[in-house]
């Protein structure tokens, strides 16, 4: 039967005023509940210290306060930290903290949410896509994430908030498009997270639609494209998913994007030896030529059964300079949380 009781982590206020309602509680506990939920990341009902044991008896008896159990942490002396989530039906999955530092305050802590257990795209280079794909997680899921994060870093730093969340841990959050954008928008609320809209930035390996979507949507999400790379031929071997959303279609929905929101979009491009050469480096430019852009670089992570080589330090080098010429904005990933295996395309559920 509990299976059956609603997630208050994906629940809105309003949401939560109809399971008032029929409970016949008084509206305002809808608001309280949504407060010590969503914006004190409270994980139970006997925290929640406004409302009294029988309505917080009778809200338990509608609705689930289960957030995500962690089973593992590690941390990294950069900062970093990853979690490892259990989920009620025993999926895990994973959830990284990073540009936390205590001594700089609570002026800035990143998170990375999962959106998927698995990920059915399978990027050669990406531990999650070789896990394949389990399930889509519910608005709750992902909320929970952070939420249960926030509370297991308030035993160590009153203080602790998040400032900027990123939808890049695992799965292709345009495949589970409406729990993402509701998770979104929750922890956008003024009374829950408070996390502004251009402090997110959502991930995509190049769903068309989904870009479409999220343009239409114009809530100031930010957007980063996995590009990899600046032809079909190439992008056709290191994303699968251009087989399918070719260059051409995915510039198209990208200007659509920048026209929309009037934002820019962030390209990933993740070095290996392949992608580096200044045919490629010209290829970029070319397709990026006149968008609002910026171009990210990644340095790929060694992960254990990927055939990406990373290129020299000199042709790296190369490579970021010819696209700066060609007036491409430019910056280079900083790595972080590589010794624990919590950079892009690491995330594999396991430790
Ligand atoms: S890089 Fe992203 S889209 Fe590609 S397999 Fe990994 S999680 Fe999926």
């Amino acid at each position: 039967m509990s299976n059956h009781r609603a997630d208050v982590y994906g629940l809105s206020e309003a949401e939560l005023a109809e399971v008032c309602l029929d409970a016949g509680l008084p509206a305002f506990r809808a608001r309280q509940v949504f407060e010590w939920a969503q914006g004190r990341a409270v994980t139970e009902w006997a925290e929640m210290k406004n409302i009294g044991a029988a309505d917080r008896d009778a809200l338990a008896a509608r609705l689930a306060l289960k957030p995500p159990e962690p089973v593992r942490e590690s941390a990294a002396p950069d900062g970093t930290r990853k979690f490892l989530f259990r989920l009620e039906d025993g999926e895990t999955i994973e959830t990284v903290l990073m540009d936390y530092h205590k001594d700089r305050s609570r002026s800035r802590a990143t998170v990375c949410l999962s959106v998927q257990a698995g990920c059915a795209v399978g990027c050669p280079f990406c531990a999650t896509g070789r896990m394949g794909f389990r399930r889509d997680l519910s608005a709750g899921e992902i909320t929970g994430q952070l939420l249960a994060l926030t509370a297991r870093m308030r035993r160590l730093d009153a203080d602790f908030h998040v400032s900027n969340a990123v939808f890049m841990g695992m799965g292709e959050p345009f495949y589970n498009m409406t729990p993402f954008l509701k998770a979104a928008r929750l922890l956008n609320e003024a009374r829950g997270q408070n996390i502004g809209m251009r402090r997110m930035t959502v991930s995509t390996s190049g769903v068309v639609p989904g870009i479409l979507r999220l343009a239409a949507e114009n809530t100031q999400i930010g957007l980063a494209v996995s590009l990899h790379a600046g032809t079909d031929e190439l992008r056709d071997k290191i994303v699968p998913l251009n087989r399918k959303y070719p260059l051409a279609a995915l510039m198209a929905a990208c200007g659509e994007y920048v026209r929309l929101t009037g934002r820019r979009v962030t390209f990933e491009i993740a070095l290996t030896r392949e992608n580096t050469t200044e045919t490629q480096a010209r290829a970029v430019a070319a397709l990026l030529r006149g968008m609002p852009a910026h171009v990210n670089l990644i340095p790929i992570n060694a992960v254990a059964g990927s055939t990406a080589e990373r290129p020299s330090p000199a042709k790296a080098a190369a490579f970021r300079q010819e696209l700066a010429r060609r007036g491409l904005t430019v910056t280079v990933r900083e790595e972080k949380g590589g010794d624990i295996e919590a950079a892009c395309g690491q995330l594999q559920a396991g430790f």
